[in-house]
C-alpha cells in the first residue's frame, strides 16, 4: 500500500537529537500523540558527536560529593563566562535563568532514562564542580533516549527530512517532509510543531549569510546539520539572534578512524553501571584506558599548550602563524585544514595531571598526555629527534627540521612570527599530536523564543503552534563553558514538548 500523503498527531517534533528526544518524551508524558521526524538514518545529531558533558546543580552526584549548590549560583557563574569574553551584552541571561532553574530536574530526567554519568568535575569559574560526563560516550544519548521515547509510544520516522512548515491562518499546523525514497508527506500537528533540527554548522548558505565566506568554507564536525529548522522558522517570520557567534574554526584532533570493540557494544545500563562502579572504585590507571577506548568524537587541544611552548605545523611541515592568535583560522586555509601540534619533553612532563590537560574528554572529564599515548596511537607521535618525529607524522623531514631550527633561533619566517618569549623546543624526546583539523563545531544563532520556547515572529508576535528547542531555540544565549549546550538542548526540549502538548486543539 503506498504511504498516506497526510498523517496526523498532536505534536510533530522535527529532529532526532537531544532537544527533539526530550521534547518528544515530554509531550508524550503529557498525553500527546507524537511523531518525531529525523532526516538521517539514525538518531543523534550533534548530541551524539558531543563530548557528553552536561552541567547541572543539585544532582545526586553533587550530593554524594557533599557539594551544596543551587541554580542561582549557577546562573551567576554562567555570567562570568560571558564576562570573561566581554560579551555579557550579547548574552540572554533571562533564558540563562530558565536553563539553570530547570537543570536539576532535567538531570533527574536523564538519569530516569537509564543514562549514567560520572562527575561532577570542576570547571572554573564555576565556583563548584558541576560538570557531569555521560558514560560511556555521547552515543548513549540517542540510544537510551530513543529507547525511552519508543517505549513511551513516540512514533519515530527516520530518513524523513522536514522541508517546510504548513502555516494556516498564521498558525503552524504541521510540516511537509520528504522520505528517503523521495515521497513527500504532510505531517499535521493538531497542537504544535517543535523545531529541534540542530544548528547550521554544516550549512554553507546560513554560515555565509550570518558570518563570512571563510567560515562557510570550513567543514563542520557534523556535516548533516544544515540549519533546516532555523530556515523554516525564518521563513515564517522568526528572527535569528547571534547568528554570527560561531564556535569555530577550532582545531580538533581528527576522530578515531576505527571503531573499537567497546564502541561496538550498545551502551546498555548494565555496562555503563559497571563502568561507573569501576570509575569510583578501580585505580584510574586501569579504568582510564578502557573509558578512552569509547572515544568517538573530535577533541580540542587546550590553548594553554601554545602558551606553554607547543607549536603547529601544516601538512608541508611549515609553521603558519602565531599559535596563540586564532591558530584554527590560519589552519583552515592550509592544505586540507590539517595541523600537527609539536612540543618537547618539557611540555610533555607538565601535561600529565590537573590542571594541565590536553583536552576535555568523554567519561574521564580531562585527558592527559598519557591518555593519548595509550588510546590514540593514531595521532600520538614520539621520537628522539625532530627528523624521526617528522617520519612518524609522515611530514617532509627536511622542511620540518628547518621549521624547528628557525623557531628555536627566534627567526621570523614568511608565514609565522618569531618565537619571542616562548620556550625553545629542544629537550628530547620530541612529541607531536595530530593531525588536528580546523572545524566548525557548532553555531549559536537560534530563533528568538519566549520562556516557553514559543517562536516569536514578526512584530514580536508569537507564532501560534510553533516551538523551537535546543540549537533552534537558543535565542541569543551564548551558553559558554562546557556542558551548557547539551543542558539547554534537554531543558528546552522538555519545556517545549510539555508546552506544545498542553495547548488546546484549535477550533477548526
Ligand atoms: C564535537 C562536539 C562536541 C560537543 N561537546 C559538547 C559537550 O560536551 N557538552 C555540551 O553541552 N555541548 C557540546 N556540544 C554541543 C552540543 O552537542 C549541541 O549544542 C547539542 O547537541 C544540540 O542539540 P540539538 O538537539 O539542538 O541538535 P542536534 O543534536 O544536532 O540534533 C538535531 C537533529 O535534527 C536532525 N535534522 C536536521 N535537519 C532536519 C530535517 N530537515 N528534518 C528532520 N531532522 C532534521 C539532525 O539530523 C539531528 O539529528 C558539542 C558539539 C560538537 C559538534
Amino acid at each position: 500500500m503506498p504511504p498516506a500523503s497526510r498523517v496526523e498527531a498532536d505534536v510533530i517534533v522535527v529532529g532526532g537529537g537531544g532537544a527533539a528526544l526530550a521534547a518528544a518524551s515530554a509531550a508524550r508524558t503529557a498525553g500527546a500523540e507524537v511523531i518525531l521526524l529525523e532526516k538521517n538514518p539514525q538518531l543523534g545529531g550533534s548530541t551524539a558527536w558531543s563530548v557528553g558533558s552536561v552541567t547541572a546543580t543539585q544532582t545526586p552526584h553533587q550530593r554524594r560529593a557533599s557539594i551544596v549548590d543551587n541554580p542561582q549560583d549557577h546562573l551567576e557563574d554562567l555570567k562570568l563566562f560571558s564576562a570573561a569574553l566581554k560579551l555579557e551584552h550579547r548574552d540572554n541571561f533571562e533564558l540563562g535563568r530558565v536553563l539553570c532553574d530547570h537543570s536539576p530536574a532535567m538531570f533527574d530526567w536523564l538519569l530516569s532514562t537509564g543514562l549514567e554519568f560520572v562527575g561532577p568535575f570542576p570547571e572554573p569559574p564555576h565556583r563548584r564542580p558541576r560538570m557531569h560526563n555521560v558514560l560511556p560516550n555521547s552515543r548513549a544519548f540517542p540510544y537510551l533516549l530513543g529507547r525511552h521515547c519508543t517505549k513511551q509510544g513516540v512514533d519515530i520516522h527516520l530518513n524523513t527530512a522536514a522541508q517546510k512548515l504548513i502555516i494556516d491562518n498564521g498558525r503552524a499546523c504541521g510540516v511537509v517532509a520528504r522520505a528517503a525514497d523521495g515521497t513527500s508527506r504532510e505531517y499535521i500537528a493538531r497542537k504544535g510543531v517543535v523545531l529541534a533540527a540542530g544548528d547550521y554548522s554544516g550549512g554553507r548558505e546560513l554560515k555565509s549569510r550570518f558570518s563570512s565566506e571563510l567560515i562557510a568554507n570550513v567543514d563542520a564536525v557534523n556535516v548533516t546539520n544544515t540549519g533546516d529548522g532555523i530556515r523554516m522558522g525564518m521563513d515564517c517570520g522568526g528572527t535569528v539572534i547571534n547568528g554570527d557567534y560561531i564556535r569555530g574554526p577550532i582545531l580538533r584532533f581528527v576522530p578515531p578512524a576505527h571503531t573499537t570493540l567497546e564502541q561496538r557494544l550498545p551502551p546498555l545500563p548494565a555496562i555503563t553501571k559497571l563502568l561507573h562502579w569501576g570509575f569510583d572504585h578501580l585505580p584510574k590507571r586501569i579504568l582510564r584506558p578502557v573509558l578512552m577506548n569509547y572515544l568517538t568524537t573530535a577533541l580540542a587541544p587546550e590553548k594553554s599548550l601554545y602558551e606553554d611552548g607547543a607549536i603547529l605545523v601544516d601538512r608541508d611541515g611549515l609553521r603558519f602563524g602565531d599559535e596563540r592568535d586564532q591558530p584554527a583560522r590560519s589552519a583552515a586555509v592550509r592544505p586540507d585544514g590539517l595541523a600537527w601540534m609539536i612540543f618537547d619533553s618539557a611540555v610533555a612532563d607538565q601535561y600529565q595531571q590537573w590542571p594541565h590537560f590536553i583536552s576535555t574528554a568523554p567519561s574521564v572529564g580531562y585527558a592527559y598526555l598519557e591518555d593519548y599515548r595509550r588510546t590514540r596511537k593514531d595521532i600520538f607521535h614520539f621520537a628522539q629527534t625532530p627528523g624521526e618525529l617528522a617520519n612518524s607524522m609522515k611530514l617532509p623531514r627536511a622542511v620540518f627540521e628547518k621549521t624547528l631550527t628557525e623557531y628555536n633561533a627566534n627567526l621570523q619566517t614568511s608565514d609565522a612570527p618569531p618565537r619571542r618569549d616562548r620556550p625553545t623546543i629542544t629537550k628530547p624526546p620530541f612529541y607531536a599530536l595530530g593531525p588536528a583539523k580546523a572545524y566548525i563545531i557548532f553555531t549559536n544563532g537560534g530563533l528568538k523564543v519566549t520562556h516557553d520556547l514559543e517562536v516569536i515572529g514578526k512584530n514580536e508576535q508569537i507564532i501560534p503552534g510553533l516551538y523551537a528547542a535546543g540549537a533552534n531555540g537558543q535565542s541569543g544565549m551564548l551558553l559558554e563553558g562546557h556542558g551548557h549546550h547539551l543542558g539547554w538542548a534537554f531543558v528546552s526540549g522538555l519545556i517545549a514538548g510539555r508546552k506544545a502538548a498542553s495547548v488546546a486543539e484549535p477550533v477548526k
